[in-house]
């Protein structure tokens, strides 16, 4: 198969779209990015990894975040994990409060911004220094030390909030978050302002196509069935409200954010990611997610 130029071919293709979606800027310091740029990286499990466009260029990888801190978690805490957050897709905003309040604290999945925040809390909970934390298991995921949070997008995020604040006491006062709400923020908003490139994010999710294995070091980070977990809550809740129509459009699982990025894996074959600022009204990436779908239509492998 020739990648190259399957990949050259999405990238002029999806150029048309310039213009439909629109950046972030409920983060004000998201909302100075160049609208205009497309990264696509696509790593084999064989090692071959494909580079196209500006797959170089950090962004910030904001909710894309939530599917690492979850591994973590998982890989420390097991099944215990699941008492405190569903697995269900939610069919709401990434970070409604509605829901929260008729499921009585139990957020719905671990990707919606409630979720992640009780899986954050999990951390805060057992790592003395768990922005240290985080970040070393990024570097070892993605097998370079040059990952680091952007303080700058990081303060924009804790300035204006507010949704996330709400979140933050909401859980506290159903009894589903064990640690000082604006702890657990703190570093729920430096996960998010995280950078990575293509590059780096299509290696941090090798862990998730090599079932459970980091393919640099060979060490396991999850059990086999715990990937499949990880794989099909990324399936059925890693796109927002739009998680549907990215399985009836793309097939694989994966992970958006409004940064504009969305990683994606085939079990057993490949990772990938894309990355284009311009996103659509439920927040997804507009060209990201016409190239994925591109790319398994051209290929013909999905997990369909
Ligand atoms: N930090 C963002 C927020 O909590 C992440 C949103 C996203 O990428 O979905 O609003």
């Amino acid at each position: 198969m020739d990648y190259s130029q399957i990949i050259s071919e999405i990238t002029s293709n999806v150029a048309s779209l310039y213009g439909q979606g629109k950046v972030a800027d409920y983060i004000p310091e998201l909302g100075k990015v160049a609208p205009r740029q497309f990264g696509f990286c696509l790593h084999l499990n064989n090692g071959e990894v494909f580079v196209h466009g500006d797959s170089e260029v950090k962004f910030s990888i904001q909710s894309i975040s939530k599917v690492f801190t979850l591994s973590l978690a998982f890989s420390l805490l097991g099944e215990d994990i699941w008492k405190r957050v569903g697995v269900e897709p939610s069919g709401t905003a990434f970070n409604s409060l509605m829901q929260l309040e008729y499921e009585k604290g139990i957020p719905r999945n671990p990707l919606i911004n409630a979720g992640a925040l009780v899986i954050t809390d999990m951390l805060v909970s057992n790592f003395q220094d768990p922005k240290t934390e985080i970040l070393q298991f990024l570097r070892q995921l993605s097998g370079t030390q040059n990952i680091q949070y952007n303080e700058t997008i990081a303060a924009s995020e804790r300035k204006t909030g507010y949704r996330n604040f709400a979140l933050g006491y909401f859980l506290k006062s159903f009894g589903n978050l064990q640690n000082d709400v604006e702890q657990v923020l703190d570093v729920y908003f430096h996960q998010c302002s995280v950078e990575m490139t293509c590059r780096e994010l299509a290696s941090a999710m090798q862990v998730f196509s090599h079932h459970g294995m980091e393919p640099f070091t060979g060490q396991r980070i999850l059990s086999m069935s715990q990937t499949k977990r990880l794989n099909a809550v990324m399936q059925t809740c890693g796109f927002y409200d739009e998680a549907g129509e990215f399985t009836f459009a793309v097939g694989l699982p994966g992970k958006s954010g409004v940064g504009g990025g969305i990683a994606a894996l085939l079990p057993g074959q490949y990772s990938l990611a894309v990355w284009s600022p311009e996103l659509n009204k439920k927040g997804n990436s507009v060209l990201g997610m016409k190239a994925l779908e591109l790319f398994t239509t051209l290929t013909g492998r999905s997990v369909f």
